[in-house]
């Protein structure tokens, strides 16, 4: 049994419904167990198209399920409830991700573990700190509240206004 957190994001249609009704399913899954559900967040679209504001969560469960039947499954649930795939980063009334499956790294065509922009997303890095902030990225070596730290400094380094000479 694995550890794994999932992020969750919707910016169309009654978001947080959204995001529940996900939350029902995964938990529905056969061998998922939930452990905890982060609070919802409302973000700022981050790449794509100009969309209306996302509401992300992340949830933890544990589960027997392996990386790939994971993601087979979290298709077939964005599927269910109507995804439909336009532009990159676009707007999306469920978005299902694997965050971290344990310790374990996966790097394919379908799949990629962690997922490759966790720690730039403090939309992705704030719920994970209610979850667990010592959560270690197997990858990067460093604990959630370490990585968020570091992402809240770049980002205030980049508040900074130019000097100009
Ligand atoms: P992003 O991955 O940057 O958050 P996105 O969620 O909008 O973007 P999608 O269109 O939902 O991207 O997914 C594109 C593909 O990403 C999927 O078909 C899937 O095969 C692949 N993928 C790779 N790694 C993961 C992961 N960790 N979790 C979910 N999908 C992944
Ligand atoms: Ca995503
Ligand atoms: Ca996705």
């Amino acid at each position: 049994m694995v550890l794994v957190c999932v992020g969750l994001g919707s910016n169309v249609g009654n978001r947080a419904s959204n995001l529940l009704c996900a939350y029902d399913r995964i938990v529905a899954l056969e061998d998922v167990q939930p452990l905890k559900l982060s609070q919802f967040y409302e973000t700022q679209p981050a790449g794509g198209p100009s969309q209306p504001m996302f509401l992300n969560a992340v949830l933890s469960i544990i589960t027997a399920i392996s990386p790939h039947q994971l993601l087979e499954q979290f298709q077939r649930i964005e599927a269910l409830m109507g995804r439909v795939r336009t532009v990159k980063w676009g707007p999306r009334n469920i978005d299902i991700d694997i965050l971290l499956y344990g310790d374990e790294v996966v790097d394919d065509d379908q799949l990629k573990v962690p997922h490759p922009m966790m720690h730039t997303r403090l939309f992705v890095l704030e719920p994970l700190i209610e979850i667990d902030p010592d959560i270690v990225h197997p990858v990067l070596k460093k604990t959630i509240i370490q990585l968020y730290k570091e992402r809240i400094c770049l980002n205030q380094a980049n508040d900074f206004p130019l000097i100009s000479s």
